[in-house]
């Protein structure tokens, strides 16, 4: 199957949740037996020499892939979440997004410095909540950390707001 193929069964949504964001609808793309395979595949392919030894998902999208693409690598799964989620004791990163706030949080416990990191979220925009969630990563000192998006909105330019020696990638473009 083409990348083409997979773009297109992404459906575009605008005005949602507020006037002006064309909202990436997954669930149509994820619906598909053979579209879901064929993203599982080609997530596995790119990482499956990397070493990768927890996949890091973002709540609440990031739960959707992250688990899957775990087990294909023989990685563990780790979740970042909001506040107030997590039952034991957690480290946070606060960041600014376009009106206020947001906090996301891992279990401190959750990383060592021997593992290899993907981080994994379903989608790039101004890149705020993936900077957030690597900064929380890079507190518990772990080896490596590669950073994946299920599809990034290149105009947004979110890519920029990383450090140039990581490894970012996103399946699908628009
Ligand atoms: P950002 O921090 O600006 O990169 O925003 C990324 C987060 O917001 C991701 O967790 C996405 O799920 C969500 N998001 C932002 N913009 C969109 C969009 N146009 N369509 C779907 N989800 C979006």
């Amino acid at each position: 199957m083409s990348i083409e193929k997979l773009t297109s069964s992404v459906r575009n949504i605008p005005d949602f949740p507020i006037p002006g964001i064309q909202f990436k609808d997954i669930t149509t793309l994820f619906q598909s037996a053979p579209h879901l395979k064929e993203l599982s595949d080609i997530l596995y392919e790119r990482y499956k020499e990397k070493g990768i030894t927890k996949v890091v998902g973002i709540e609440s999208r990031g739960f959707f892939m992250g688990p899957a693409v775990a087990i294909r690598l023989g990685a563990g799964f780790i979740p970042i979440r909001k506040p107030g989620k997590l039952p034991y004791k957690v480290i946070e990163e606060t960041y600014t997004k376009e009106y206020g706030e947001d906090t996301i949080q891992i279990h401190e416990d959750a990383l060592t410095k021997e593992d290899v990191v993907l981080l994994h979220d379903d989608l790039l925009a101004t890149g705020g909540t993936m900077v957030a969630a690597y900064n929380l990563v890079k507190k518990l000192g772990v080896k490596k950390i590669y950073i994946n998006f299920l599809i990034e909105l290149e105009e947004l330019k979110g890519s920029a707001q990383f450090p140039k020696e990581v490894e970012l990638n996103s399946v699908i473009k628009f």
